[in-house]
């Protein structure tokens, strides 16, 4: 971690200022977030050094057609894989950035959150108009009717991620998949509810996500490179239709050209000291037509 991605200077501050100024004066404000948001809760960056894509190709293990053939090859890598992604997933808790976008909701300041994780913690955080346009680890989707119900999350913990001392035959490993969805009241398998590389992004989800960022005249991108397209699309397109961009990201992306505001801190520190400040002023405001009330 860069020393300047976790300490706030003055520099900083007035960015942060401005950002504020930025969010109390627009009508409909938009948190679009990534990985590095999540990256905080300790689920590892996909892409990016020691992200899970430098063990496991993601051309193979990054959607179904690959991860069929390296069942039917090597089930142990399978195994190793899903272990891999989904104990980080079952242990991980909200950080302050999930919970300050919660917040800065709770308040009104923002009117949603669109998310690229599929990990569950703006829901934990205590967000309610959430958008995952990569679905959610802790959905299952039915492959016959195309249900979905929410799935605890100790269930993964109990099937998937428990160490065994044998590695599992290619069977085993299906039936504890299985355990994990469950069966669908019609009788149909289920999968898990995310999207993977080569699959369409669900259409209502993405539908009214961008309806969300059309009508938005600002938006806080945080934690996200912005590479994984359609998703990507969505600052970027609300940019287009006139919304101010707030960027919060340690590194320069993609998205910084389109940028209004670019604060490079992480997302926990910038967005807890947003809404430290905003509320600050709010409670100042308030006060101010206290008194007006009074005199
Ligand atoms: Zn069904």
């Amino acid at each position: 971690m860069r020393e300047d991605s976790v300490t706030i200077d003055n520099g900083h501050l007035k960015l942060i200022g401005k950002a504020c100024e930025l969010i109390a004066n627009s009508h409909t404000v938009v948190a679009f977030t990534g990985a590095g948001v999540s990256s905080e809760s300790g689920i590892s960056v996909f892409r990016g050094s020691g992200g899970i894509w430098q063990k496991f190709n993601p051309a193979l293990y990054g959607n179904l057609p690959g991860l069929a053939l390296v069942f039917i090859l090597n089930p142990e890598r399978i195994e190793a894989f899903v272990r891999e992604a989904a104990s980080a997933f079952a242990v991980a808790k909200p950080n302050s950035a999930h919970e300050s976008i919660a917040k800065l909701e709770h308040a009104g300041f923002i009117s949603g959150v669109i998310t690229q994780n599929v990990d569950n913690l703006h829901r934990e955080a205590g967000s309610l108009n959430i958008f995952e346009v990569h679905g959610n680890i802790f959905r299952a989707r039915c492959l016959k009717c195309g249900a979905r119900e929410d799935l605890p999350k100790r269930r993964l913990l109990e099937n998937i991620t428990t160490k065994r001392n044998s590695s599992l035959k290619r069977r085993e490993l299906l039936r504890l998949l299985d355990k994990y969805t469950g069966r669908c009241a019609c009788g149909g398998r289920r999968r898990p509810d995310i999207v993977m590389f080569g699959e369409p992004l669900p259409r209502g989800i993405f539908r009214r996500a961008m309806e969300l960022a059309m009508k938005c005249d600002c938006i806080i991108a945080a934690g996200t490179s912005a590479i994984v397209y359609p998703a990507a699309s969505i600052p970027e397109y609300a940019v287009r239709k006139g919304a101010t961009l707030i960027e919060i990201n340690p590194e320069r992306t993609g998205l910084t050209p389109f940028a209004r505001l670019w604060i490079p801190l992480r997302a926990s520190v910038a967005l807890g000291e947003i809404f430290k400040q905003l509320t600050g002023k709010a409670n100042q405001r308030a006060g101010k037509a206290r008194i007006s009330a009074k005199a």
